[in-house]
């Protein structure tokens, strides 16, 4: 199956293109030499609807995101100039990040909820048009079966788990994310958390 790097891609300019955990930062920061402010931006919403549609409706099936917005700003992944695409995709369609990627990164076409404790997957549920040009979503998939096809198993169940407690700390310091993000990561206090990643 080939992937069209849809979900690389903004569908407007200046749009964010993924959302980033302070962590996220961290990881592709150590992974590329880069300064955080080279590769992250922060993503101004238009207004309380547009968070609404993005973050808080069922655009990913639960409420785990609704809390990311502050002042209608998220972190996220910097475009490329001029241009709708991660500052990351290259021309082929590749990520030249892989192995740092973020946590959505990872976690696309696949979603989840934690209920009591406990991670429940479900596909990501990004939307009309997106879907349609996702290889995967545009069969509108189960959830079990975009879970087989994601080959989710216990590591995977740990970086949720993970992406979790990074999104909890992100909004915890979201009102933060204007700072200088190099400065911010060292007054966070150390993860509690399990670290997978
Ligand atoms: S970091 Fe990689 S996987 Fe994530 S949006 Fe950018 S190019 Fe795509």
């Amino acid at each position: 199956m080939t992937c069209p790097a849809h979900c690389c891609t903004a569908e407007s300019k200046g749009e964010g293109i993924a959302f980033l955990t302070l962590r996220d930062a961290e990881r592709v920061k150590k992974a590329t030499g880069m300064k955080i402010s080279e590769f992250a931006d922060v993503f101004e919403f238009e207004d309380e609807e547009e968070v609404e549609r993005y973050l808080k409706s069922e655009h990913h099936g639960d409420r785990l995101f609704g809390g990311l917005a502050h002042e209608l700003q998220m972190l996220s992944l910097k475009s490329k100039k001029n241009s709708a695409t991660c500052t990351f995709l290259r021309k082929n369609k590749m990520c030249s990040i892989y192995e740092a990627r973020p946590m959505i990164c990872r976690m696309f076409p696949l979603w989840f909820n934690r209920e009591r404790g406990k991670i429940k997957f479900t596909k990501h549920n990004d939307g009309p048009p997106k879907d349609e040009a996702c290889p995967v979503l545009k069969k509108n998939p189960t959830s079990k079966e975009v879970m087989g096809l994601m080959n989710v198993d216990k590591k995977m169940y740990e970086l949720a788990e993970q992406y979790y407690q990074e999104m909890k700390e992100y909004e915890t310091y979201k009102h933060r994310i204007n700072e200088n993000l190099d400065k911010v990561l060292k007054s966070l206090p150390k993860p509690k958390y399990k670290k997978v990643l």
